[in-house]
C-alpha cells in the first residue's frame, strides 16, 4: 500500500453501555452490565467502571456478578442499539468519502488523497468532537496508513481518545504491544505462540513469515505480516444490501403440507447460513406461496433479532400454515429475511445458549466444504431435489 495511504478506524466506546447511559444519565459513572436474561447469559457490553472491577465482555455473568455485586445489569435493547448504529452510520456518511460499516459500532474510512497525514488526523479529530456533541456519544479513532495498525491504534486510545501512527512507524509502535492485540490472533493461536514464550509483537517480529506459515498455515503469515504492519485490505464502501431471499419450484405441484414445509425448512436453513455468515441477525420473515394457478400469496411478521435456524424455521413454518388455506397444489414458495443488523456475536452474548451457535457455526462449515445436502436436519431429510435458485 502506498506510502500516502491513509485510513481511519471509529469505534465506539462500550456501545450499548453509552447508548443506555444516553437514554439514562443516572447510569452514568456506575458499574453497568448489559447482558441477556437467561442463567446462563455473558456479559454483552459493560461500563468502564465495572471493566476496572476486573468485569469483561464475554464472561458469564455469574462471574461478573460475583466480582462486583453491587453492579448494575440490564437487559440488552438490541432495537435501540440497531437504531442508533443507523443514526451514527447516517452521520459519518455525509462526513467521510469511502465509509466501510465493520459491525454495529465499528467503521474504517479512506482518508487517502483526501488530506495528508496531519490534515487527515485533524479532520478526524473534529468529527469526533462534533459525534461526541450531536450524538451524546463517547468514541474512539485510530488512524495510520492501513486497516489493521489503525484499529490496534484505536484500541490504545480507548476510552474517549484517539491515536495517530505516522507512515513508516507501524513496526515501531506495534512492537511493546502483546500478540492478542493483533485482531485475527484467536485464542488458539495467541496461546501456542505464548507456550513458545511469543507474548510481545517484538518478537512475533523476529520470526519469520515461511515459519509462521510452516506452525499455522494461511494465517499464521496474515498475522506475521501483521505483526510488521503490513496491510493490504482495502476499505469497502457501505453499502446496504436490504433483504435476502430464495425460492424453490417444485418439479411436479405439491399438496401435502409436510412436503412443503420440509422444503421450506431447506431454504430456512440455507437463508440461515448465508445470514450468519455475513455476521447479520435479522427482525422480518416474509414466506410467499405461489399456487398452480400462478396465484401468488405472502405473509410477513416482524421478529426479536436473530439469526437461529430453529427460531427462524419456527417462524416461517407458523407463516406458511397461515398461507396455505386453498385446498390446490403448490407450485412455489420462497423465504424472505430482511430488517437487519450486523454483529451476530451479540447473539451469544444475550441469551441464546452458546452450545447452539457452535452447532450452527460447525453445521456451516461442514456445508461450506461438502455441499448443502451434507447435513440437514431430520425433518428436511428424504428430498428429491428440488430446483433451487437464489432471488438476488
Ligand atoms: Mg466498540
Amino acid at each position: 500500500m502506498a506510502n500516502d495511504s491513509l485510513v481511519l478506524h471509529i469505534d465506539m466506546d462500550s456501545f450499548f453501555v453509552s447508548v443506555e447511559q444516553r437514554r439514562d444519565a443516572r447510569l452514568k459513572n456506575r458499574a453497568v452490565i448489559i447482558a441477556g436474561h437467561s442463567a446462563r447469559s455473558v456479559v454483552a457490553s459493560c461500563s468502564y467502571e465495572s471493566r476496572a472491577l476486573g468485569i469483561r465482555s464475554g464472561m458469564p455473568l455469574s462471574v461478573a456478578r460475583r466480582l462486583c455485586p453491587e453492579a448494575l445489569i440490564l437487559r440488552g435493547d438490541m432495537e435501540l442499539y440497531s437504531q442508533t448504529s443507523a443514526e451514527i452510520t447516517e452521520m459519518l456518511n455525509q462526513h467521510l468519502p469511502c465509509l466501510e460499516k465493520a459491525s454495529i459500532d465499528e467503521f474504517y474510512a479512506d482518508l487517502s488523497g483526501m488530506e495528508r497525514f496531519f490534515g487527515g488526523i485533524s479532520y478526524a479529530r473534529e468529527l469526533r468532537e462534533k459525534m461526541l456533541e450531536e450524538l451524546g456519544l463517547p468514541v474512539s479513532f485510530g488512524i495510520s496508513v492501513n486497516k489493521t495498525v489503525s484499529k490496534i491504534a484505536t484500541g490504545q486510545a480507548k476510552p474517549n481518545g484517539s491515536k495517530a501512527v505516522a507512515a513508516g512507524q507501524e513496526r515501531r509502535f506495534l512492537s511493546p504491544l502483546p500478540v492478542r492485540t493483533i485482531p485475527m490472533a484467536g485464542p488458539v493461536i495467541t496461546s501456542k505462540l505464548e507456550h513458545m514464550g511469543i507474548v510481545q509483537i517484538e518478537s512475533l517480529q523476529q520470526i519469520p513469515l515461511s515459519w509462521m506459515g510452516q506452525a499455522f498455515g494461511k494465517p499464521g503469515i496474515e498475522i506475521g505480516q501483521k505483526a510488521r504492519g503490513i496491510d493490504n485490505m482495502p476499505v469497502t464502501p457501505y453499502r446496504e444490501q436490504k433483504s435476502m431471499s430464495a425460492e424453490t419450484t417444485f418439479d411436479q405441484d405439491l399438496a401435502d403440507p409436510r412436503e412443503l414445509r420440509r422444503h421450506l425448512i431447506v431454504l430456512t436453513e440455507r437463508l440461515g447460513q448465508e445470514l450468519r455468515s455475513q455476521n447479520r441477525m435479522c427482525s422480518e420473515i416474509s414466506v410467499k406461496l405461489r399456487y398452480s394457478d400462478f396465484q401468488t400469496f405472502s405473509k410477513q411478521r416482524k421478529i426479536p433479532y436473530t439469526c437461529s435456524d430453529q427460531q427462524l424455521i419456527d417462524h416461517a413454518c407458523d407463516l406458511m400454515s397461515a398461507l396455505f388455506v386453498r385446498r390446490s397444489r403448490v407450485r412455489c414458495i420462497g423465504l424472505r429475511l430482511s430488517g437487519w443488523i450486523t454483529g451476530q456475536t451479540t447473539l451469544s452474548l444475550f441469551d441464546e445458549p452458546s452450545p447452539q451457535i457452535h452447532l450452527y457455526q460447525t453445521m456451516d462449515k461442514l456445508r461450506e466444504r461438502f455441499g448443502n445436502q451434507s447435513i440437514l436436519r431430520a425433518s428436511s431429510l428424504g428430498l428429491n431435489n428440488p430446483k433451487q435458485s437464489p432471488n438476488d
